[in-house]
């Protein structure tokens, strides 16, 4: 055994297909109580003028709604105010936490439920298993497909010190709910990015040294889902969107199981230090990455070529060398990536000055 013993879980509940956010309503309902019968939605920006959306949730007068701005990765100091702001709402505590957007909006959620019932800042609760109370009820609401947050044990955050997940058994959504319909109006260029961080997320747990059986049929199976949707392989957008919902759920498993490499590790410094988004991110760091991964990259850059989409360079180009420097450090912290990659002799394998002249390249 590689890594430390770990039991895993997954979402509680799981309502998948066309047509399943009109019950959106039936589900929360479920949770309310005579004394917890409200709700709080906290729910990507994008939505705010979709009228034909946002009309179809079921709202109730002692509702909140917290509009999220993916423009910023999720932030600590942003999650404590959300939980200032829950508290103050009602002299009662919510009855479930909604996150409807991409990775960003439902990090949030997970990691604002959970602020809710746990004292303090969320700053000091990155790491493994800090959190010490269960969080209030959470349904993600996926309407972008790549990430696997919707079934992942962590919310991502930024802090003053470092971009760490919220990690342990309560960070999981308790339900989800997939409807393609919902992703209908993603752009292309998002679509291929927070897609393709489900395709690296097989790639590098599949070449990894903690691949086991579990992690490798999720990642598989994955990934020839993920190379049908983007090599055009489906016709129907709704159709290929449903496809995509699945492989994000099964290659956000297979790192699970497994382990993220090089290419998260390098894309954690871009965010920290120029802020780049994670999908974007991995893909101007995957398509430097030809060494380390040859077939995944050969796959990629086919995939990129039908899809016509355009990855960002020269974004490293006017930085300092002491912002190299410290992207090279951040990347050179997440020790558990390069075990994954190299083994635990990883540190006879890579060396910074390799990890800057990547960054360089970008
Ligand atoms: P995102 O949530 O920022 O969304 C990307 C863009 O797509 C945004 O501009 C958003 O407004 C837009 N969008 C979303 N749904 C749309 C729709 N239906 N129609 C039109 N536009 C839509 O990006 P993402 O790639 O989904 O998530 C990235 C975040 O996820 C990062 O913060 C990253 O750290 C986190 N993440 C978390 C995990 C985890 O396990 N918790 C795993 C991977 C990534
Ligand atoms: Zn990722």
């Amino acid at each position: 055994m590689l890594y430390d013993f770990r039991s895993f879980v997954n979402p509680g509940r799981y309502a998948f297909g066309k047509g399943s956010f009109n019950h959106l309503g039936e589900l929360i309902n479920k949770q309310k109580n005579e004394n917890n019968d409200w709700v709080v939605y906290m729910i990507d920006t994008f939505f705010k003028d979709k009228d034909e959306v946002i009309n179809r949730i079921p709202t109730n007068e002692k509702d909140l709604f917290i509009w999220i701005d993916p423009k910023d990765e999720p932030k600590t100091i942003l999650v404590n105010e959300y939980r200032d702001k829950i508290l103050a709402h009602q002299n009662t505590l919510p009855a479930v936490v909604v996150g409807m957007g991409g990775g960003t909006a439902m990090d949030y959620s997970k990691a604002t439920a959970l602020m809710v019932t746990n004292p303090g800042d969320s700053k000091d609760y990155q790491g493994l298993d800090l959190i010490k109370n269960e969080g209030i009820y959470n349904i993600c609401i996926p309407t972008i497909a790549g990430t696997g947050a919707e079934v992942s044990m962590t919310a991502v955050l930024s802090g003053p010190e470092k971009k760490l997940g919220i990690k342990c058994d309560y960070t999981i959504p308790n339900e989800v709910i997939f409807d393609p319909e919902l992703l209908a109006t993603v752009l292309d260029s998002d679509r291929f990015y927070t897609g393709m961080d489900c395709f690296i997320h097989n790639v590098e747990s599949l070449n990894g040294t903690w691949i086991n059986a579990m992690g490798k049929a999720f990642a598989e199976k994955s990934n020839e889902l993920c190379e049908e949707v983007f090599t055009n392989k489906i016709s129907n957008r709704l159709k290929a969107d449903e496809q995509m919902m699945v492989a994000s759920i099964m290659g956000g498993n297979s790192i699970t199981y497994a382990q993220v490499g090089v290419c998260h590790a390098l894309s954690y410094g871009l965010a920290v230090v120029l802020g780049t988004h994670h999908g974007v991110g991995n893909c101007i760091v995957f398509n430097q990455l030809q060494d380390y991964y040859p077939d995944g990259y050969k796959m990629f850059k086919k995939m990129q070529a039908l899809q016509g989409v355009e990855i960002p360079s020269g974004i490293t180009a006017n930085c300092t060398d002491e912002q190299l420097d410290q992207m090279v450090e951040v990347s050179w912290a997440l020790e558990h990536m390069w075990n994954n990659v190299f083994g635990p002799d990883w540190k006879n394998h890579i060396n910074k000055p390799t990890i800057k002249d990547l960054f360089k390249r970008m």
